[in-house]
Order: structure tokens, then sequence, then C-alpha cells
């Protein structure tokens, strides 16, 4: 089976041609992603209306490339996959938009996949790996601990009531001077820094739920800023690696939680339990030793896709309609529409079907 996938929820217009072998493995035929980074930077965070505009310039490019470098027609194409939602309204017009006029034209089913499911089955399409785990989503928009039990089948055990983990490394760095995107100018500047010359708030530390809060977390970075005055480089470096260790000490204490939690659900389970992240955030060398550690002392397996299939990409569109259609789940009606807020946990049908 192959299937063509489209992306367009952020400020990443990507499509891709995914194939799912006989015995159930996965292979990317082909993963065309362009980044808007360039046209977004100016304004130090993602704009609604430029985004847009840019995935309606880019996207036809996109299938048609994703289509030469997979060397198949459109004819040979057996499903398309396009993400519906949650993210940015405009992208998801367009990318779902041309999602249905493929659709039409071949007669092939369309699958209208949340984007958060991408995200979490990309494990199974890199490393074949076996249902149940968890997984860590920590991006720009999401920070999510999930449990996915199977295909359509998952619980948010956590999310950010606040901020998400992306978004306040961003907004942290807008703070400190430092470019767009933040997080790898705050790694950056974190390597030559003090962790231990600020004292930064860990949110919800110690709380039975799974829970995280990061927007308390910004406001101390501003006040340490402001108590400081005019700040050094020095100054900065050891506040980036202040709010790395305080994030790193917070995911410690929450991950913690959802791993233990996991183990008892699970006890009886043979395999070898496994934590699995996603998310721009991924990227981030402090953040994986901690994840890694706290692996290691709760006996998981880590599972950390390469970057490329962490961040916003199509394979894991079209490789989350490969797993419905092999899970035997219908396709979506070419009349759905895209919503901005759809919880992972509730079905394209009820979410997407009931209008408004
Ligand atoms: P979505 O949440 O819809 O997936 P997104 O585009 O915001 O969309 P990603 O592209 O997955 O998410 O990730 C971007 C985020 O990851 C940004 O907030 C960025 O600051 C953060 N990020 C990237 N590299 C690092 C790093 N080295 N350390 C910390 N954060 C990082
Ligand atoms: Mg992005
Ligand atoms: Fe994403």
């Amino acid at each position: 089976l192959r299937i063509l996938g489209i992306e367009t929820s952020c400020d990443e217009t990507a499509a891709a041609v995914v194939c799912r072998h006989e015995d159930g493995r996965g292979e990317t035929l082909s993963d065309v992603v362009l980044s808007q980074l360039d046209e977004h930077s100016a304004y130090g965070g993602v704009v609604p209306e430029i985004a847009a505009r840019a995935h309606v310039e880019a996207l036809d490019g996109l299938v048609e490339e994703a289509l030469v470098q997979a060397k198949v027609s459109l004819s040979e194409i057996d499903a398309v996959a396009a993400t519906a939602g949650p993210g940015l309204i405009g992208g998801l017009i367009v990318g779902l938009m041309t999602g249905k006029a493929i659709a039409r034209v071949t007669g092939k089913p369309l699958f209208a996949i949340n984007h958060l499911e991408g995200h979490a089955l990309t494990a199974r399409l890199t490393d074949g790996l076996a249902f149940p785990y968890l997984m860590l989503l920590v991006s720009g928009g999401h920070t999510q601990l999930v449990l996915v039990r199977g295909v359509g089948e998952y619980e948010r055990w956590g999310t950010t009531i606040d901020d998400a983990l992306g978004e306040a490394f961003d907004k942290t760095a807008k703070l400190l001077g430092l470019p767009y995107p933040g997080g790898p100018a705050v790694e950056r500047a974190a390597q030559e820094g003090d962790p231990d010359r600020f004292t930064l708030p860990r949110p919800l530390v110690g709380e039975a739920r799974l829970d995280f809060s990061f927007s308390g977390l910004k406001t101390a970075v501003r006040q340490a800023a402001t108590a400081i005055g005019p700040l050094s480089d020095k100054d900065v470096a050891d506040i980036c690696a202040s709010f790395q260790k305080a994030i790193s000490r917070t995911l410690q204490d929450r991950i913690g939680r959802g791993l233990a939690r996991f183990r008892a659900q699970y006890a009886d389970n043979r395999v070898q339990p496994a934590l699995v992240v996603a998310g721009g955030v991924a990227a981030n060398q402090e953040i994986r030793r901690t994840l890694q550690a706290l692996c290691l002392e709760y006996g998981f397996r880590f599972v950390a896709p390469p970057m490329r299939l962490c961040t916003d990409n199509a394979a894991m569109i079209a490789w989350a309609g490969l797993e419905r259609m092999a899970a035997e789940l219908p396709s979506d009606p070419l009349d759905i529409q895209p919503r901005s807020r759809w919880p992972l946990d509730m079905s394209a049908q009820t979410v997407l079907g009931s209008g408004k």
C-alpha cells in the first residue's frame, strides 16, 4: 500500500509518499519539507496569515516533488492522508483541500489525520515499536504525555495548562534578546552558563496529576532579568542554563510519574516498556539526557526518532493514514472540515463531522 501524505498545520509545508509492506513494515519513499522559518523569524513567531499564503504557494510543487522522488504517479497511490487539525486554520484548509482534490480526481480514499496522531505513531514507522507505549510530545504548540494503546486509541495523561515547552523557550529567548526560534539559541547560550546561579520555579513538581505548566518559568526569567538591568553575555548564559535546569528537573518529576504509572498499569507486560519523544524540543541535548537517564532508572527503552521525523513532516501523516487503513478504520468523507482544535482522544468523525 502506498499513500500520499500532506502536512500544513503550522509553519512547515510538507508532502511525502510512504509505503506499508505486507509484513507491516513502513518505508518512506519520499519526504519533502519546506520550512517557513525565514518568513516568520523577523516577527519572532509564526504569523498565521503569512503561513497560510506560503502553504498555498508551496504545496502543489511539493506534492509533485514527493511523487517524483518516490517514482510514483498519482494513479499509483492507494490513498491520500492530509492533516485536518489541530493547528492554524488557514494552513489546515490549504492542506486538507488539496488532499480532497487529489482524492476526488484519483477516486482514492481520503484520511483526515490528526497531527498529534502523526507524532504518536512515528516510532512505529522508524522503529516498528509495538503497542502500548508512552509518547512525550514537546513542540512549539504542544506539550503532552500520551498513552498510545493502539491505532486510534490514545489517552492523554498530561498536558500543559498554559505555555507549550517550545513556546517557553521561544518567549524566554525573546526576553533575553536571543534570535527566533528560541530553543536552539537558549541551548547554545546555556552551554557557557552557570545552572545554579538562579533558582527558577519548577511548576507542579510533586503533584500527582501529570500536567505541565511553563508560563511561571518565563515570568521568573523576566523578573531575574529586570533585577539585573542590562544583561551581559554571562548573565544571559547563566539565565539560560538555570532555565534549562529548571525544565529538566520539572520533566524528571512529571515524566518520572508517568513512567511509574505506565509500569503499574502494564505490570504483567513482558516486553520492555518504551518512551518515545517527538517535537522540536526533543533536539535539546540536556532534555534528551534527562529523559534518557529517567528511562534507564525506570527500565524503559528510550526511543528518539531522527530529528527530521520528530519535527513536523508529512511522512508521519502518511504513515498515520496507512496505520488507519491497516487497522481497517474508515476513510473520511470529502466534506470533512478542518479543525483548529482537535483533541487526540476524539475521532475525526465525532469532532470533524459535528459542523461548526
Ligand atoms: P507543532 O507544535 O504544531 O508541532 P511547531 O512548529 O511549533 O509545531 P516543532 O517544529 O516541532 O513545533 O518545534 C519547534 C519548537 O521547538 C520551537 O518552539 C523551538 O524553539 C523548539 N526547539 C527547537 N530546537 C530546540 C532546542 N535545541 N532546544 C529547545 N527547544 C528547541
Ligand atoms: Mg514547526
Ligand atoms: Fe507537530
